[in-house]
């Protein structure tokens, strides 16, 4: 069983030290600064071991993030030698040569004219900072009320002020600030909670209407860009109908509004691509954010690639002096770029490889889930997948079950030997690339197994009936 953390406590001095000490990301406000989580002490492959000495599948890869597994010698190896031959730079006046060579390699990923990168110290950051540069880029060029930004609901870009305030997902804000000034905010592409009796091709249309009316009722003029995640990841992997993010994409062009891309998820062999925007959905945006998975988490590492017309455009302005104010010290990290460039020799030697290889069993497996009756839908593409459990299948209705479901299915799951993202009613699975057939088996059975023994808690409760 899953140990109370006062027995823990007793062997790992961590947990008491937690309690006292450290502020936890997303906490709540009755156990802020004196809550601890579930230790984990180290990792190897697609597995972690928690404080117990448990060896679980690691089923999100850390937060999306542990792309070419735990453990990598290569990128421990290079992480040491770059910090030996130059640990920091200031990037305000000098430069390094790995941070060069990396944005060469993105930029041949990239699509178009994508070809320079600003490198930042994480995805919240690195969507600030295509924020930023839109309004400096409308500035420059004479266009200062060119500023709305079109976000969408369940999206997920950033923890950072302005990034933060793009977020859509149900409570994120309940309790917080934003800058709502800054937004609009328009439907989530969620096809699975679509108005009832609409087609999904109807569901499109309506989601690219609503898209050209915003236009239309903000102005053109007004809007500086839209910040899309190719699939909305933290939302619930919610992967919009076909064609959607296309119309998107015309109608921003028809109207000079910048298209960021948030690869921040996507990016970097989630979905079997270095970046999925032009590859899987057919788009060229202005902007692509990333981080996570370009140093699959060894190192924090974002950046923003932009199109080189844009910094022409600027190049040619009427104003040479003024400065993009804008730079973190961390900004092309050395260490952060070699870890980076060594992880996309790992991805290229055979990873992006396997994971679109194995992708398909993965989602096939994973969907089998849906004999159970409390699971409404399994959805997903690449190595990420979302099971999403509803009270009853009609209506759809997460809310009977707000009983954090999510969080159940992780006790029991991390009982049997497999760590899950929970979100309210839904679990989301993205383990590392490197899993095999053999582990992605066993990481539904578990899941099923904790699927399963949930329901039987819920029915005992008599809080449902399935
Ligand atoms: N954008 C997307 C799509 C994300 O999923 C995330 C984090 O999960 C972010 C941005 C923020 O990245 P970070 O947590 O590295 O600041």
């Amino acid at each position: 069983a899953v140990r109370d953390s006062r027995e823990m406590a007793a062997e790992n001095p961590a947990v008491e030290l937690a309690k006292s000490h450290l502020v936890q990301p997303w906490p709540y406000a009755g156990s802020i600064g004196a809550e601890a989580r579930t230790l984990v002490t180290s990792g190897d492959g697609v597995y972690l071991i928690d404080g117990d000495g448990k060896k679980l599948i690691d089923g999100p890869a850390g937060m999306w993030c542990i792309n070419v597994g735990h453990r990598r010698e290569e990128l421990a190896r290079v992480m040491y030698e770059q910090a030996m031959e130059l640990s920091y730079n200031t990037p305000w006046y000098t430069m390094n040569a790995p941070s060069a060579e990396l944005s060469r390699r993105i930029a041949e990923y990239a699509p178009g004219d994508l070809n320079h990168v600003f490198y930042t110290t994480g995805g919240s950051s690195a969507v600030e900072t295509a924020l930023r540069f839109m309004q400096f880029y409308n500035n420059v060029r004479g266009r200062p009320e060119k500023k709305q930004i079109l976000s969408r609901g369940g999206a997920y870009h950033g923890s950072t002020y302005l990034s933060a305030s793009l977020n859509g997902r149900p409570r994120d804000r309940d309790w917080m600030d934003a800058a709502d000034d800054l937004v609009v905010k328009l439907s989530s592409p969620d096809p699975f909670r679509r108005p009832k009796g609409m087609s999904a091709e109807a569901f499109c249309d309506f989601l690219v209407d609503e898209f050209r009316d915003t236009v239309k009722a903000v102005g053109a003029q007004n809007i500086g860009c839209f910040v899309g995640e190719p699939i909305q990841a933290s939302g619930g992997v919610i992967i919009a109908p076909a064609g959607y993010l296309k119309r998107i994409r015309d109608i921003c062009r028809e109207n000079d509004i910048l298209y960021v891309s948030d690869e921040v998820v996507t990016g970097f062999g989630r979905l079997g691509h270095v970046f999925a925007s032009e590859e899987l959905f057919d788009i060229e945006p202005d902007m692509i954010t990333f981080a996570k998975g370009v140093t699959s988490g060894y190192f924090p590492l974002g950046g923003v690639v932009i199109s080189e017309r844009l910094l022409k455009d600027l190049n040619r302005s009427n104003h040479p002096d003024a400065m993009f104010g804008h730079g973190l010290t961390y900004t092309s990290h050395p260490v952060g770029c070699a870890v980076a460039l060594k992880n996309l020799d790992l991805l290229e030697g055979g990873i992006l490889d396997h994971a679109r290889a194995v992708a398909p069993y993965f989602q096939q497996r994973l969907k089998t889930l849906e004999d159970l009756p409390l699971v409404g839908e399994v959805r997903g593409a690449g190595l990420m997948a979302c099971v999403e459990c509803v009270a009853d299948r009609e209506s759809k209705d997460p809310l009977q079950l707000d009983k954090d479901v999510g969080k159940r299915i992780d006790q029991h799951c991390h009982e049997l030997g497999l760590l899950v993202r929970p979100l309210i009613n839904m679990c989301v699975m993205s383990p590392p690339l490197v899993i095999t057939k053999d582990q992605i088996d066993h990481l539904v059975a578990i899941l099923r197994e904790g699927i399963s023994r949930t329901m039987d808690d819920l029915r005992k409760e008599g809080v449902w009936q399935g």
